[in-house]
């Protein structure tokens, strides 16, 4: 913890100052961390931001409008608010780009936050509280009402310093992502209010890392979740005889639990990342006769039934895993069937794996990284997020998306209990937003000294304002 000032006011003669002044050495003694008056300030828009309840089931989403409205009006931001689902309000705002026929760049967030259990939180999940450390509890604090509101403070400061952004900024408060996002981003994506962005470059969530290094996400992956229903004749508990149900699933869960294998093997060996491996795990099992007390143990039941939950990198060749479903996992020729819950796709809607390219031949990577680097941040290498959110309604319609929330020394606490953030990573983060958007909406400062660094950016300059 830092030393711990002692305020001038507490030298006061006078009753009220001393008592005063005791309320402050107190106030910094339980904060410990040293805040600048700005500071302060930024933090507590956070904590308020984060003190709307905003958690499913069922969020009111309202109060959450309202409160973004007014930060839009406050910065001087074009605000827009759309319900294309009742209740379920999509907020957009506009900074206007000196040339706004270039395309823009889109930062989306998402305003709804994953259910809490209260009993195992150490402080109310909706109070916003800074410990003595600096870290804020508070579901939201990582994901994502941090990014969202880092992009507005970003703004804000910018547009204080007199920046002027080549090409437009906009930035999408979105609803019901932790369920899905078929009311929010879905409908926002594929809306004539987005087609009118000319969106050229999207941001959005990542996620916390441990160590100094920022992470980012190129790509998602794709989920299949099915499950496989084996029949069989019924029989005698005593009796072997071939094609029994249990029997015929058996063999099903032998040869997925060697593809498992095959896949954590490259994961156990270093020479993959779970990201870019294909995970399958059995999630459940039915079979058995049931009675009130258990089982029946002296049939071998007629059906028995496996599910599965399967990711796919956006790179693999998903009609092979077909093949391998069909002919190995469940062939009609043991009695098996299956059935999808869920079959993502591994393409975007034009037909090309839906990753985002993180080499030179993509700009606004090119930009982002040299931005991280100039705000004195390092990049870990990119990875394909587990999950799935918002973004990948950008990728599918071939549009560069990046997520990426700049948390570093942070555990990754997203959906967790005792979710907390750092109040100086959040502000970190603010300055590294800064050279970002500084960087991807240009102008390109000319009067820069010449280095190779500058030459290449004026080239990717030039590259994403006349072809992108
Ligand atoms: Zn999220």
């Amino acid at each position: 913890m830092a030393p711990v000032q002692r305020p001038r006011g507490c030298s006061s003669t006078t009753l009220l100052l001393l008592f005063l002044s005791a309320i402050l050495c107190f106030e910094q003694l339980v904060t410990g961390l040293q805040l600048s008056p700005k500071e302060e300030e930024v933090v507590s828009r956070f904590q308020e931001y984060l003190k709307i309840d905003t958690v499913h089931p069922g969020p009111n989403y309202y109060p959450v409008t309202e409160f973004l409205v007014e930060q839009g009006k406050q910065i001087g931001l074009d605000t827009k608010v759309v319900e294309y689902i009742q209740g379920k309000p999509v907020v957009l705002f506009t900074w206007q780009g000196m040339e706004p026929s270039l395309p823009s760049v889109l930062l989306n967030s998402h305003t709804d936050v994953v259910p809490v259990d209260h009993a195992h939180w150490k402080h109310p999940p909706f109070a916003a509280k800074m410990d003595q450390e600096g870290n804020i509890y508070a579901r939201g604090s990582q994901d994502m009402k941090c990014v969202g509101m880092q992009y507005l403070e970003t703004i804000r400061n910018l547009m204080a310093a007199g920046f002027k952004p080549q090409r437009s900024i906009h930035v999408s408060f979105v609803p019901d992502e932790e369920i899905g996002g078929d009311d929010g981003a879905k409908k926002f994506y594929y809306s004539s209010d987005f087609k009118e962005l000319n969106v050229g470059f999207v941001l959005d969530e990542g996620l916390a890392s441990q160590d100094g290094n920022y992470r980012v996400f190129h790509g998602e992956k794709t989920i299949w979740w099915f499950y496989i229903t084996a029949k069989g004749h019924p029989g005698h508990g005593s009796w072997m005889f071939d094609g029994m149900a249990l029997e015929n699933l058996r063999i099903s869960l032998d040869a997925i639990a060697e593809f498992r294998k095959s896949q954590f093997d490259k994961v156990k060996s270093g020479e993959k990342a779970q990201g870019e491996v294909i995970s399958i795990n059995n999630v459940y099992l039915t079979a058995g006769t049931p009675t009130p007390t258990g089982f029946v143990m002296n049939i071998q039941p007629s059906q028995a039934e496996a599910g599965f939950d399967m990711r796919i990198p956006p790179v693999e060749d998903v009609d092979a895993i077909q093949k391998l479903l069909d002919e190995e996992w469940a062939p009609a020729s043991r009695n098996l069937t299956y059935r999808f819950i869920q079959k993502g796709k591994v393409t975007d809607n034009f037909g090309n794996p839906a990753v985002t390219a993180v080499d030179d031949s993509n700009p606004w990577w090119a930009l982002l990284k040299e931005a991280v680097e100039k705000a004195g941040g390092t990049l870990a290498k990119p990875e394909i997020l587990m999950g799935a959110t918002d973004v990948r309604h950008a990728r599918d319609q071939g549009i560069p998306a990046l997520g990426f929330s700049p948390m570093s020394y942070t555990p990754i606490l997203l959906h967790d209990h005792n979710e907390f953030l750092n109040a100086k990573e959040y502000l970190k983060g603010i300055k590294v937003y800064e050279q970002i958007l500084v960087s991807v909406t240009g102008p390109r400062d000319q009067s820069e000294e010449p280095s190779s660094s500058k030459t290449r950016s004026g080239v990717l300059s030039e590259t994403i304002h006349t072809e992108l």
